[in-house]
């Protein structure tokens, strides 16, 4: 169905080729809806005017009036330039221009009186606006009769063709003009309802040109609303469209394989919260139905076991399962724990890594295809095509926050009917963030920690420290325990952060000399055999201190050790530094983090560190974290596309979202398929969103 909204923007009135082309390139605006779309970043109180001597420089733009007392043009060519003084009753300050002088020049009629809107700097102990945008009284009279001024994002380049803020604002007013009764609804009548949402068109205006603090609230909501709730409709139709579509292997009993290994090999009581979670998941893989559930527990909750549990139900079946981590060095410390774990049972466990050798490769196939492997760990090179299973029926993804969808799906096609999926993340997620990034996953949660473990002790300390921290190190190992030293490494191949590990190295040696010291480094430039050799030497107990990058950062286990020394801690996420901080305190002794940083931090590393002192709590680090970094950031590039708001804010928006999710849910329950008359447009909507958000859908 054409509408006006896929109009081409350069028919739009003010804009033509030229700008049409800009507004492209520099914005990704092509059509009516696309402008429709594009929302004002603030808004300014156009009643409000700051006096001159007011302004310091700062990042906000304000809003002042004044007269001109002078305009002139200086500089020659290139550099050329124009500079206007501006006075009101309290003071003056300057107005630049580096582009256009000569066409902006003769309409600063001396004497009159402007409205400037811009940002202020302070250059050589004097205010100055550039490219300041100047409306004169009555001009600013004529437009929409509000007191909040909209402020759309622009730049440099836009702005040197008439389309800074105050541009984009009078074309936003043509686009109106032209399309005022233009704007269909689709959302429901009774959704609207009974979640108090404004008309779609009333929003949209009301956006742009609001005519009061309650109305663009209503405005805002209702189209941070309408954005969740399509992208709850995407997730959830999808997730609804598999669970009709796969059927799921039955596993209907629970044999030797669990039995034996419950009652003889076990080593602990598992906690409530574990129990809970793997029942869960035995309901789901009896259901007939593909199972896709999202584990979540906090660092050290003990997820691995509830996977173990789980591959065991599935070979009593028997089925085959996997489990992927996301480094070698993690999947091998799978392979070994659980190769301990299993010992003496007829349970079959086999490691495939990028490192194993061709020869051994092959058998391993071979293996795999004859079921006499129950149980195969390994990296990535699990989903490579050419590994190939009898009967896979179970697959555990470990810390999946490194895993794209796109993985996910190759697991799925592995076996047909595709096998059930469990995916552990390492780090909690925010809630808002589970329901959109693994919105089509169910999830549970373990939400207590194994009996005994003491709270670690965090501190954060200058690198003048540094001496009491080597003596702290020391009588911890003189009490038998061990330590762990990390180093940041934002990239493997930084050579400037390689020198950084290799500095620290020698510092450590020579301040714990050996026989009495041994001292381990592992890092991303060694090979997997030495990389494992040491950290096998480290988990014996035969060194004390292990130097190391943050290889060591996603789930080792070695319950001797106590205590986490971060280097440069101000260099790691939040996320990073509790994943670190999670490597020690898993036996029962005391444990203590410490957070080495310069002296010098910005507000946000200094938030981070006081949150790392405060709380071990994961969920709640997860929650600031989120805050501070926004949620593309917190999970990485590769799922950011369906990160990209236009309106709404996962960090801020918590609320919204649940009764985004809560409609688009019901909807689906009662007409999955947009049947019903008062759904028809909500089904249209879709449709469109569904082509716009295809090649995400494609990889899912
Ligand atoms: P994570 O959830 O971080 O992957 P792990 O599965 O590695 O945690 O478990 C952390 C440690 O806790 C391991 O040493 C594991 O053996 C131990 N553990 C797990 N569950 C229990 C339990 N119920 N009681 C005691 N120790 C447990
Ligand atoms: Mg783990």
């Amino acid at each position: 169905m054409e509408s006006v909204l896929d109009t081409s923007i350069e028919f739009l009135k003010g804009v033509g080729p030229q700008r049409a082309n800009l507004l492209k390139s520099e914005l990704g605006i092509f059509t009516f809806g696309d402008l429709l779309n594009y929302f004002p970043f603030r808004y300014v109180d156009r009643s409000q005017f700051l006096k001159l001597n007011q302004l310091i420089d700062q990042e906000a733009h304000v809003q002042v009036k004044g007269k001109i007392k002078e305009a002139k043009i200086v500089g020659k060519g290139r550099g050329q330039r124009l500079h206007a003084e501006l006075i009101d009753d309290t003071g003056s300050i300057e107005l630049v221009w580096f582009q256009g002088a000569r066409f902006i020049k003769p309409q600063l009629e001396l004497g009159k009186e402007f409205i400037v809107f811009g940002k202020p700097n302070n250059f050589n102990n004097k205010i100055s606006i550039t490219h300041p945008e100047l409306t004169s009284p009555q001009e600013a009279l004529l437009t929409v009769n509000s007191t909040l001024q909209p402020v759309y994002h622009s730049g440099e380049k836009l702005s040197s063709r008439g389309l800074n803020s105050r541009g984009v604002e009078k074309i936003m007013q043509s686009l109106f003009a032209k399309i005022k009764n233009d704007i269909p609804e689709n959302i429901s009548k009774p959704t609207r309802e009974k979640y108090k949402l404004i008309n779609r068109g009333q929003a949209f205006f009301n956006v742009h040109f609001p005519t009061g603090d309650e109305e663009l609230k209503n405005a805002r909501y209702r189209l941070k609303f309408e954005e969740l709730f399509f992208l709850q409709l995407f997730i959830l139709r999808q997730k609804l469209g598999r669970s009709l579509q796969s059927s799921g292997h039955i596993f209907e009993v629970v044999a030797s394989h669990f039995n034996d290994f419950y009652n003889d090999k076990l080593p602990f009581e598992l906690t409530g919260a574990q129990k809970k979670v793997i029942k869960q998941i035995r309901k789901d893989c009896a259901t007939g139905k593909q199972m896709n559930r999202l584990l979540q527990g906090d660092v050290g909750s003990g997820k691995t076991i509830v996977a173990l549990l789980n591959i065991l139900i599935a070979i009593d079946n028997g089925f085959q399962a996997a489990l992927m981590a996301p480094t070698e060095i993690l999947a091998t410390q799978h392979f070994n724990g659980l190769s301990q774990l299993l010992e003496g049972t007829s349970t079959n466990v086999a490691i495939l890594t990028g490192s194993t050798k061709q020869k051994a490769r092959r058998f391993l196939h071979e293996q795999l295809e004859n079921q006499e492997i129950d149980i195969l760990i390994g990296t990535h090179a699990l989903i490579e095509d050419k590994v190939k299973f009898k009967n896979l029926g179970f697959v555990v993804i470990d810390e999946q926050h490194r895993f794209g969808v796109e993985q996910r799906a190759k697991l799925w096609r592995k076996n047909n009917p595709p096998p059930h999926i469990l995916v552990m993340t390492a780090t909690p997620i925010p809630r808002t963030l589970a329901m959109t990034v693994y919105g089509d996953l169910d999830v549970s949660v373990i939400d207590e920690l194994p009996p005994g473990r003491k709270t670690i002790k965090t501190e954060h300390c200058f690198d003048s420290a540094r001496l009491r921290i080597f003596g702290f190190i020391k009588k911890q190992i003189d009490l038998g325990r061990q330590v762990y030293l990390v180093y940041p490494l934002i990239q493997e191949s930084e050579t400037l952060d390689y020198k950084d590990l290799m500095d620290g190295y020698e510092s450590i040696t020579r301040a714990f000399p050996i026989p009495k010291y041994q001292v381990s480094i592992v890092h991303g430039k060694m090979k997997a055999a030495d990389k494992e050799f040491e950290m096998q030497r480290f988990k014996k107990g035969e060194t004390h201190i292990l130097v190391a990058t943050t290889v060591i950062e996603v789930g080792v286990d070695v319950p001797n050790a106590t205590t986490m020394v971060i280097e440069s801690a101000e260099r790691f996420g939040l996320s990073q530094l509790h994943q670190l901080r999670g490597r020690v305190g898993r036996g029962g002794e005391q444990s203590y983090c410490v957070l080495m940083t310069g002296n010098k931090l910005s507000n946000e590393a200094k938030l981070r560190m006081s949150t790392m002192v405060r709380t071990n709590n994961g969920f709640e680090i997860a929650d600031t974290d989120l805050k501070l970094r926004g949620p593309g950031d917190m999970m990485g590039t590769r799922q950011s596309g369906i990160l990209e708001f236009k309106i709404a804010d996962l960090t801020k928006d918590q609320q919204i979202l649940l009764y985004a999710r809560t409609a688009a849910s019901d909807l689906l329950k009662e007409d999955p398929n947009f049947r019903k008359h008062e759904n028809v447009l909500t089904g249209q909507s879709f449709k469109v969103y569904m082509r716009k958000k295809s090649t995400w859908s494609k990889i899912s």
